[in-house]
């Protein structure tokens, strides 16, 4: 199965060429490239060297992300976040990436009509933007209990009323066991709506109370990833499997030991997973 390594997995500890070169040294198939670290590498890049490592690379790129809370924005913001979108684009064609991330805005004091109303004017925009292009979009609910869509019910709701073959979700293991999501919704997903899988794992603690921070290595937590992967099995799921860990404990590793042990890790959880079913 190919593995995937997002760049929060080494957030604060290395640079996109760091990610890069130790993405390829580890094997990894894929690279999810994060906004923030794009930018950073364009200071001193250009996008035709990010081009030409690709071109020279068996690494290939997943993903950008993300369009961070791309909800209940003033005109400024949006018009900023339309520049980024345009980035995005341009630099997706250039290297051959095809899908982007967008996740929702916290804190918002409205029902759920109003949230999922915005939510889906917003998705629209963006897929009038790449409706001429290749590109996927994929919404990442976020599981804590303040982000305006933390479910995967409530993102599948959304995803069905738009009924947009370029919009689907990501699936990230922590969001959906953060806040409690359901098997039922999950055992129900259709794989074709399911553009990306993020795997990591976390401490014990209550729903609600999860944050970003307590994530762990896949396999050290308490997340039921055995019973996730036997959904995604009998979907016919077969990658590819994404390392996402926000642990500052493990942005203070070197980036190559950083990178290699994500990519064990994760290879470990997988083979088990699949012995096991
Ligand atoms: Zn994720």
């Amino acid at each position: 199965m190919e593995i995937a390594f997002n760049e929060a997995t080494s957030l604060d500890n290395s640079r996109l060429e760091d990610d890069l070169y130790y993405c390829e040294k580890h094997g990894f198939d894929y690279i999810e490239i994060r906004l923030d670290k794009l930018k950073e590498y364009l200071l001193t890049h250009s996008v035709n060297d990010l081009e030409r490592f690709f071109f020279s690379s068996s690494l290939k790129p997943l993903s950008l992300n993300a369009l961070e809370e791309f909800t209940f924005r003033n005109k400024t913001d949006l018009a900023l976040m339309k520049e980024d979108l345009a980035l995005m684009i341009e630099v997706a064609k250039l290297i051959n990436c095809d899908t982007i991330v967008a996740v929702p805005t916290f804190n918002i004091e409205q029902d759920w009509q109003v949230i999922k109303q915005e939510t889906i004017t917003r998705l629209n925009e963006f897929l009038e933007v790449i409706e001429q292009t290749e590109l996927n979009l994929a919404i990442e609910f976020v599981g804590y209990p303040n982000c305006s869509v933390n479910t995967l019910e409530q993102s599948i709701e959304i995803i069905e009323t738009i009924g947009h073959p370029q919009l689907g979700l990501v699936f990230d293991c922590f969001h959906f066991h953060a806040m409690n999501s359901s098997f039922t919704a999950l055992d129900s997903l259709p794989l074709e709506k399911m553009f990306l899988f993020h795997i990591d794992d976390c401490e014990e603690k209550l729903p609600g109370v999860l944050r970003d921070y307590h994530r762990l290595w896949p396999g050290e937590g308490v997340i039921p990833l055995h019973r996730i992967f036997a959904s995604l099995y009998q979907k016919g799921f077969k990658g590819p499997v994404s390392v996402e860990v926000f642990r500052p404990e493990y942005w203070e590793l070197e980036p190559d030991e950083c990178i290699r042990i994500a990519k064990e890790k994760t290879i470990k959880v997988i083979e088990r997973s699949f012995y096991n079913l």
